[in-house]
């Protein structure tokens, strides 16, 4: 008898959860650790939100929902929709999923046959190429040039397709870097589109309401509407109102494909929380101006963390459009040795190093496809972006 293990999917975990657990055991040490690494706000879930989750749950709604999820969450989501991309959508043309990440890759799972190619403009979030893998599919990283804010364009995206590409992604700010896609860029994107017709766009709008500089965050469709049979438009109460650990996301698909995706969702999880879909549906539903207020003070501590990273000797940052992270290019350090003898080489190095020195924890760029970087988040409080830009300030004053 062999003693062959079956054959399992090599799929890669989370970067951040990977470097979070470093953090943890340095803090099990008693060492005080500045975390930034976090894809989470630090603003609380609004209250309203909350109440509504609760009053759900006393109210006995506490069982299967649709699978696809409540009319009334549907209806939110519609209206999400219209007010903020003017797009109107039929209750047939939205599902409701556990997170943004569910709605990917249950699109994915629906549409992807072996080895069909899902082009994910680098510097990406890693996850679209585990969902792709997992799909059956295959990723396939186009580089974007960095003096083009590492966005894609036409002309990449032209001549990364192939007779298998099925997917193109389109975040829209990006994660990591926090650039932002104009309509035109979208509209000239969309153009290498449509002469692919077996291809469809997937835009990930999920830091949509984290734009900065009173601009605003365009998606595809809005740009291109006659793609709509061909666009999967995606996004999610977790960054836009603190909900990350809610699991509500939510994608406008064309009926069918919905239809298929529902499907899937049935078979993986049945349906989402029904008193998360509750907490989802009054945050969609009920007043907006939490979003303009946490935006202004993002926007100043954007601002702090950009001017105190560009202090540090070696490190630079352009002020991101969107999202709430700073990528921080370590060239400057990269080449450099720490007092102790040791070579940094890369983001990843500068990343442990910080760790180490400064205790203060920032993620290697490598899972985001961008190695001699570094991201940070800037949606913590302000003292510690005050603290954390004096400890690396200090940390990179010692470098030779
Ligand atoms: N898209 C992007 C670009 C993300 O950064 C994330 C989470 N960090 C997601 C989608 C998934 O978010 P969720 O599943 O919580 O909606």
């Amino acid at each position: 008898m062999s003693n062959a293990r079956p054959q399992t999917l090599s799929l890669h975990s989370s970067p951040a959860a990977a470097f979070r657990r470093k953090v943890l055991e340095l803090r099990s040490q008693g060492r005080t650790v500045i975390d930034m690494t976090a894809g989470d706000l630090d603003f609380p879930t609004p209250p309203h939100v909350v109440e509504a989750a609760v009053a759900a749950a006393r109210a006995g709604d506490t069982r299967y929902t649709s699978v696809d999820g409540t009319p009334e969450l549907k209806d939110a989501v519609r209206e999400h929709f219209r007010r903020q991309n003017g797009l109107a959508f039929d209750r047939s043309e939205i599902i409701v999923s556990n997170g943004s990440s569910q709605a990917i890759a249950t699109a994915f799972a629906v549409t992807l046959q072996q080895g069909g190619e899902v082009i994910v403009p680098s510097p990406y979030w890693a996850t679209y190429c585990g969902q792709a893998a997992l799909a059956g599919g295959v990723a396939v990283q186009v580089s974007c040039a960095q003096n083009n804010r590492f966005k894609l364009r036409a002309g990449d995206l032209a001549r990364a397709i192939t007779p298998r590409t099925r997917w193109v992604v389109i975040n829209n700010p990006v994660n990591p870097t926090g650039a932002l896609y104009t309509r035109a860029e979208l509209a000239a994107l969309c153009d290498v589109v449509r002469q692919h017709p077996d291809v469809r766009i997937i835009a990930d709008n999920l830091y949509e309401h984290f734009v900065y500089d009173g601009a605003k965050a365009v998606t595809p469709l809005e740009a291109a509407p006659d793609l709509r049979d061909r666009m999967v438009t995606v996004s999610g109460v977790a960054k836009s109102y603190s909900m990350t650990g809610w699991r509500i996301g939510y994608a406008a698909a064309p009926a069918d494909l919905v239809a298929e995706m529902t499907k899937v969702q049935y078979l993986v999880t049945s349906c989402t929380s029904s008193i998360s879909q509750a907490a989802a549906t009054a945050a969609l539903a009920g007043p907006q101006t939490v979003l303009a207020e946490r935006l202004a003070i993002l926007q100043e501590k954007r601002d702090l963390a950009v001017s105190l990273v560009n202090g540090c000797a070696g490190l630079s940052a352009v002020p991101p459009e969107g999202t709430f992270y700073l990528c921080i290019s370590c060239a400057g350090v990269i080449g450099k040795r720490t007092p102790q003898g040791r070579m940094l080489d890369s983001g990843g190095d500068v990343s442990d190093w910080l760790l180490d020195t400064a205790g203060v924890a920032v993620l290697p760029g490598e899972g985001y496809g961008l190695p001699n970087y570094v991201r940070m988040t800037f949606a913590v409080p302000a003292e510690h972006i005050h603290a954390a830009g004096r400890l690396i300030g200090e940390a990179c004053a010692t470098l030779a």
